[in-house]
């Protein structure tokens, strides 16, 4: 069982720090906010004072931070306490450029590093079961592995430093799209007087069918589980959506690629978001087709 330092305990890094607790594992936990701090200590992780308290001793360091800028700075510190070939492994969500900065920096300090973003939710990660997607060399990878099954059901090594973070956010931004699309074929669907439930029949088994229709239907009815059934509490936040279709149009930006798709989509969830629907599951755009945009 390894010695884990867990930085950042926030909605996803507690429960996620709370199954590396349950699998056996001795975690030292920081945050800044101290009564996310005292909700981790909860489910047996120990707090610490402060980053370089928490990492002392770690054999291996886990960050679960909002943005780029908050993991460089938290790897800064990190990694000036660090002992070499400890493993720094970050699960955030952030820009591939901060990404590969970080593994710069970890291997400065003769430190192994993995950028392993995580698809799921926070129910994924109070369940174990978030899928992984990692970019790194093979020897971080392996090392990182059976950690990463502590909390998640699938891992999957995509390729160099930043390769996880380049999966996480181009597969958000098919989802950005795919959900908007779906969402307008439900609003055509009402104006041309056909049932949530034929349309779902149809599109769910033909050409049309892709997850957000399949698993996270946009309309209550057709998908028991999905957020249109529970008011569309998130499940999935629109803040979140917006979050990922941003990064993807700054890495669009920086590599010359074209997503005019994604670049609608962007503006769309920005539109929904300014509306005061950030904290609604990302679904509930559906809303704002009926209404006209
Ligand atoms: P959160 O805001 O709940 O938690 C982040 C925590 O980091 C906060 O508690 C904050 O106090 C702490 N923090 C910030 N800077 C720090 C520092 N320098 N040192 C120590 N602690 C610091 O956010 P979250 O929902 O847990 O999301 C974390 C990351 O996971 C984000 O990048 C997000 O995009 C990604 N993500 C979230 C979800 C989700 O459903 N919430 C799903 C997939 C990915």
């Amino acid at each position: 069982m390894a010695r884990i330092a867990f930085i950042g305990l926030g909605n996803m890094g507690g429960p996620m720090a709370a199954n590396l607790v349950k699998s056996g594992h001795e975690v030292l936990g920081f945050d800044l906010a101290a009564p996310v701090l005292k909700a981790a200590e909860q489910s047996g992780v120990k707090p610490a004072s402060h980053v370089s308290q928490a990492v002392k001793d770690a054999e291996i360091v886990i960050s679960m931070l909002p943005q780029g800028r908050h993991v460089l700075t938290a790897w800064t510190d990190i990694l000036q306490t660090a002992a070499p070939d400890m493993l720094v492994i970050d699960c955030s969500t952030i820009d591939v450029d901060s990404s590969r900065k970080a593994h710069e920096m970890a291997k400065a300090a003769s430190c192994l590093s993995l950028d392993a973003p995580v698809s799921g939710g926070t129910g994924g990660a109070a369940a174990g079961t978030l899928t992984f997607m990692a970019g790194g060399s093979d020897e971080a990878f392996a090392r990182a592995k059976p950690i990463l099954e502590a909390m998640g059901k699938k891992i999957v090594h995509c390729g160099e430093a930043g390769a996880g973070q380049a999966a996480k956010i181009c597969n958000n931004m098919i989802l950005g799209i795919s959900m908007v699309g779906v969402c307008e074929a439900f609003v055509l669907a009402e104006k041309l007087g056909l049932s949530h439930q034929a349309l779902f029949d149809v599109a769910s088994t033909s050409s049309g069918q892709c997850w957000s229709i399949n698993s996270y239907c946009p309309v209550p009815g057709p998908v028991p589980t999905s957020p249109a059934n529970n008011g569309y509490k998130p499940g999935f936040a629109a803040a979140l959506m917006l979050k990922d279709l941003k990064l993807s149009q700054e890495a669009a930006l920086a590599t010359g690629a074209s997503t005019p798709m994604g670049a609608e989509a962007a503006q769309l969830f920005a539109l929904f978001d300014k509306q005061g629907n950030g904290g609604r599951d990302f679904s509930a755009i559906i809303e704002m087709f009926r209404d006209k945009v």
